[in-house]
């Protein structure tokens, strides 16, 4: 009899541990394959299926702006007809229901990154998102290191300024005489020396100003 309980009991345990394996599959979100169709410029291609996505964390230049093409066949090279995977952070769309992701060609090159990597994209982050800091700090790495190096938008010479204006709540910083300076409480203002104390930071520079 005792020995009839234990097999119960086994049976029974066997029998749970398969459920719970089924019931954690259910709540998994197959992914499925996805490949990138073609590219509308630096930071944004289509994928099959027709859904857009927005690379996060950076910003390529304006079409039009130095280096904007070079950004866009730079991208168009690394990812059209490849196979991808994305990761996102706090935010899965923005405000045009594209997906903001962190993508990936190969599982291993980070497609973020090496735009930022070859001068081609500025780090151009958001407060919100922030839940995958290393990728985040690898893009500053990055930046830092085409900077030193001048290589692409940092080749492109800019007035300089006495002093830099940041906001510690945009991400953004200014010239002194920017409109968005005044805007800023001062508890969230940071001073910088030179553009490059404020680029090493992270701060990407204001789209108004352009310091
Ligand atoms: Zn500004």
């Amino acid at each position: 009899m005792k020995r009839r309980n234990l097999y119960l009991l086994i049976v029974i345990l066997v029998l749970f541990l398969v459920m719970v394996r089924f019931v954690s599959e259910i709540g998994r979100e197959e992914p499925g394959r996805l490949t990138v169709i073609r590219v509308i410029d630096g930071d944004t291609m289509v994928l099959n299926g027709d859904e857009q996505v927005r690379l996060l964390g950076i910003d390529t230049p304006e079409k039009g702006e130095p280096f904007a093409d070079s950004a866009t066949v730079f991208l168009a090279h690394l990812v059209v007809n490849r196979e991808v995977t994305l990761k996102h952070d706090f935010r899965k769309r923005d405000n045009y229901g594209r997906l903001l992701a962190y993508v990936y060609v190969d599982d291993t090159l980070l497609v973020n990154a090496a735009l930022v990597a070859e001068g081609l994209a500025r780090v151009y982050l958001f407060p919100d998102d922030i839940i995958n800091r290393p990728l985040i700090d690898g893009l500053i790495a990055a930046q830092r290191r085409a900077l030193a190096a001048n290589r692409g938008v940092w080749s492109v010479p800019v007035r300089a300024e006495e002093r830099y204006i940041a906001n510690r709540r945009t991400m953004r910083f200014h010239r002194p005489d920017c409109r968005s300076v005044g805007k800023t409480a001062a508890r969230n203002q940071v001073v910088f020396d030179t553009r490059e104390a404020a680029l090493y930071e992270g701060y990407s520079p204001c789209r108004n100003c352009q310091p």
